[in-house]
């Protein structure tokens, strides 16, 4: 089978990778509103899902788009997915992959065979922020082991707020912090702030020449408040 085949059958079953505009990577992006801690988030004030982007900005807003993120969603549980992810991921993506460019993890499963797919590609770096505690800590309990080339990033759940507590003992496990511009100095002093948000005129990383958050020696990174 040709690759542009190979491609074609594996977008099927899979729904197909983004493009991320702003990384140096493809990702992987499912609905908003069918995140599970985000549908909640988005009903109390202050919280980083009350403006949520991926819901109602940017391209995200397109009906193609969110189109094509229902669709992924439909078909997560393909019994097919993790090989045609591995086939996509090997055939379209060079370093960097991120997961969930938008919305969030669905199940144990869902997290499970994404670490599935990072054994089975490591020649690649992935980064997947999540804000679905509940979900990492129940793989962690079932003695599910995050590999070495994924690196999970805590999304704290209110702007200006602090990190996620409860996964201390977890090299592989980052956090990420959203900060008001108009309070950027009191992001918590460990943070390392994106470039790319802090109006250093960076449009993507790759521009910024950045990869912190795929690095999981940064333990915490700090992006602006769209
Ligand atoms: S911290 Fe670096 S890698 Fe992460 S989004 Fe910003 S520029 Fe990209």
């Amino acid at each position: 089978m040709t690759k542009t085949k190979t491609i074609e059958l594996c977008n099927k079953i899979t729904g197909g990778l983004s493009n991320e505009s702003k990384m140096w990577s493809k990702s992987f992006g499912l609905p908003a509103k069918r995140c599970h801690v985000g549908q909640v988030l988005a009903q109390v004030e202050g919280t980083v899902c009350e403006k949520c982007y991926a819901d109602n900005r940017g391209h995200y807003q397109y009906p193609v788009v969110r189109e094509a993120q229902e669709r992924r969603y439909k078909l997560l549980y393909n019994p097919l997915w993790v090989v045609a992810m591995t086939m996509l991921l090997w055939l379209q993506v060079k370093e960097f992959f991120r997961w969930q460019g938008s919305g969030d993890l669905d199940s144990v499963k869902h997290l499970q065979n994404i670490v599935e797919v990072c054994v089975n590609t490591p020649h690649l770096k992935h980064w997947m922020p999540t804000k679905e505690k509940g979900i990492l800590k129940e793989f962690l309990r079932n003695g599910g082991v995050i590999p070495d080339n994924l690196v999970i990033s805590m999304s704290g759940y209110f702007v200006d707020g602090g990190k996620v507590k409860g996964f201390d003992e977890q090299p592989q496990i980052a956090h990420h912090l959203t900060y008001n511009k108009r309070n950027k100095h009191g992001v918590e002093t460990e943070a390392y702030i994106c470039p790319v948000e802090d109006d250093l005129g960076f449009k993507s990383c790759d521009e910024a020449t950045c990869s912190a958050c795929w690095n999981p020696s940064v333990r915490v990174v700090a992006g602006a408040l769209h």
